[in-house]
């Protein structure tokens, strides 16, 4: 099987794996316990909340661990409607985000927030003049992704950073992506929330990151203990969070290479299959783009017909995200880079990770031209 879906998910790393394990058998404590099979609990994730803090430049006090990406990004949307109900309030995102942060909004929206989602241009980056154009008295967050999980495009989020400093507009950027793949500083960055998921960088599913700017008062979004800070009660899930400090650790020092060998493999798949199929071409930004993504646009082919032809030869790609496959509609991530309907239905996304290798890329070229020419074929 050839795994090219590592936007979806990734395989865990062995080592993150290794360290997770004695958590789920030997040292099982809950790390509220004042025992010490309860403390050596705490002790591990308290090191890796400061691995975590390390890789995205941040103090351990400022990272809460949650059960994945979507709760994060709703986390920040339900808190910051917290610190304002009563107050008129309107939020700046954009048309391109996770249907965490688009559907958050969607419910505030019942509540009288409004919501502005911005335009992306045709390489789907969002741009600072829109947001300024946007921002009125009761703009309250500005919330853009870093980069997106459909065409993998990269947004100015310093940029947008440092035009917002000192507008008391809270910043927030759902880093899911990114987060150990591209470097990020959350202080040059200059963002208040960062939403991070250590399924995305080979660590385990079930484990998410919100980084939360020291100052800013926050209300919890589960009541209970005291568990992380006082903000997010139950029983931590101490192996997944083992886990993600030695899977952020790693995603780290291995970044550099990575970045390269996959975007030569990005590239060369690219090549390879624009060599067999001149029509078809890259949705999504040439030079702002996560190093192992890519989405393709196969003129006048299903997308979903290709994913399940690719599936028969053992090659997994997604057509959309993975949270919208299943329903009909055209990813609207497409629709917003202003690709037709058609055009839409007719991308797959090929995501390469850390453990796909170069000898594979040939064989996704033959799998892909394959799937292609037998749709062509059968009409
Ligand atoms: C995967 C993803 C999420 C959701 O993360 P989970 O941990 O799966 O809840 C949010 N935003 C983006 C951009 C993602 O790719």
């Amino acid at each position: 099987m050839i795994y090219a879906d590592n936007a979806a998910t990734t395989r865990i790393s062995d080592r993150a794996f290794e360290m997770m394990m004695p958590f789920l058998r030997e040292q099982y404590g809950n790390a509220s316990s004042k025992y010490s099979l309860g403390a050596k609990s705490k002790r591990a994730m308290e090191q890796s909340r400061k691995q975590v803090a390390s890789a995205i430049g941040a103090d351990p006090s400022e990272i809460t661990f949650t059960s994945g990406g979507s709760e994060a990004n709703s986390w920040v949307f339900r808190c910051v409607a917290d610190i304002y109900r009563n107050q008129p309030m309107h939020i700046i995102t954009s048309a391109i985000e996770h249907q965490s942060v688009l559907n958050a909004c969607h419910a505030l929206e019942q509540g009288g927030v409004k919501v502005s989602f911005l335009p992306v241009d045709h390489a789907g980056r969002v741009s600072v003049e829109d947001i300024e154009a946007a921002i009125n008295s009761n703009t309250r967050l500005v919330s853009i992704m870093l980069a997106n999980n459909e065409i993998g495009t990269v947004q100015p989020i310093e940029e947008i950073g440092r035009f917002l400093k000192g507008k008391s507009i809270l910043f927030h950027t759902d880093a899911v992506q990114a987060v150990g793949h591209i470097p990020i500083d959350v202080k040059s960055l200059n963002v208040d929330f960062l939403s991070a998921s250590a399924h995305k960088f080979n660590g385990a599913k079930g484990t998410g990151i919100l980084y939360k700017q020291l100052e800013l008062e926050f209300s919890p979004l589960i009541f209970g203990g005291q568990q992380e800070h006082g903000l997010r009660a139950g029983t931590e899930n101490v192996a997944g969070i083992v886990a993600a400090g030695y899977a952020i650790e790693e995603s780290i020092s291995l970044m550099a290479d990575e970045a390269k060998r996959l975007r030569k493999m990005v590239e060369e798949t690219v090549d390879g299959i624009k060599e067999k199929i001149t029509s078809v071409r890259v949705n999504g930004d040439s030079i702002y783009r996560l190093p192992g993504m890519v989405n393709l646009g196969f003129e006048g082919v299903s997308g979903e017909a290709l994913m399940h032809l690719l599936d028969l030869k053992r090659v997994c790609v997604s057509t959309s995200s993975a949270c919208t496959s299943g329903k009909e509609e055209p990813s609207h991530v497409l629709l917003a880079l202003g690709l037709s309907e058609q055009q839409a239905k007719s991308a797959i996304r090929i995501s390469y990770g850390r453990y796909n290798t170069s000898d594979e890329v040939d064989k996704v070229i033959s799998a892909v031209y394959d799937a292609y020419s037998k749709i062509l074929g059968t009409r």
